[in-house]
């Protein structure tokens, strides 16, 4: 699964619409300090499907609308786009028609957030699952925030299980017994 595109508008401290092109291989963001780089992070997350307010140093979910500045009056909405390759019709059932996967995230003031997949409207749980099957997502250690390190070498052997399931991309199955047995 290949990320090729990253679109931002009224995300954080990304008030303007921006458009990232994701090229093969490795990627750099470098910037001074409070540039957005782990804005860039954290909305990659979000686009994912993340939905702890904390993981995205916020207090409410709605803390990732462009809050204004001096200048610049707030916004009422924020949308992350990203756009995944899909050449090889590697996408799971439901989301593999076409030869590109674009997922949109949108949240709007006081009426929460919404996802699409190729404009057509999906669940939250949907995206996670697309995620979770790739070894990927919200909360895949292939993201590593500032600090988590530290955190990491301190974890307690549970958390560390859940480190070894997600490289070993049987996390979503996990959460599908997880789910079947709540019912
Ligand atoms: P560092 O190098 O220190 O880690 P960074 O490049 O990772 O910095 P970020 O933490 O991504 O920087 O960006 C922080 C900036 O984003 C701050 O200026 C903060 O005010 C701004 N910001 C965060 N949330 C919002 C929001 N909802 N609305 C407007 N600006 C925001
Ligand atoms: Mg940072």
């Amino acid at each position: 699964m290949r990320f090729t595109r990253l679109r931002l508008n009224g995300f954080k401290s990304f008030v303007d619409p921006t458009d990232l092109i994701i090229h093969e291989g490795l990627t750099g963001v470098v910037g001074p300090n409070g540039c957005g780089k782990s804005n860039l992070l954290e909305a990659l997350r979000w686009v994912m499907g993340e939905n702890r307010p904390t993981a995205m140093r916020g207090g409410g979910m709605e803390d990732v609308i462009f809050a204004g500045t001096a200048t610049r009056s707030a916004r009422n909405f924020a949308e992350v786009a990203l756009v995944i390759d899909n050449e090889e019709r590697l996408a799971p059932a439901g989301f593999n028609e076409a030869d590109t996967v674009e997922i949109v995230r949108r949240i709007t003031r006081d009426a929460g957030s919404a996802y699409k997949a190729n404009t057509k409207e999906v669940r939250a749980r949907d995206i996670q699952m697309l995620f979770a099957d790739a070894s990927t997502g919200a909360h895949s250690p292939a993201l590593v925030r500032q600090g988590q390190i530290a955190e990491l070498i301190n974890a307690k052997p549970k958390s560390r299980r859940r480190i070894l399931e997600e490289a070993a991309g049987i996390s979503g199955l996990y959460q599908r017994r997880h789910e079947a047995e709540l019912r």
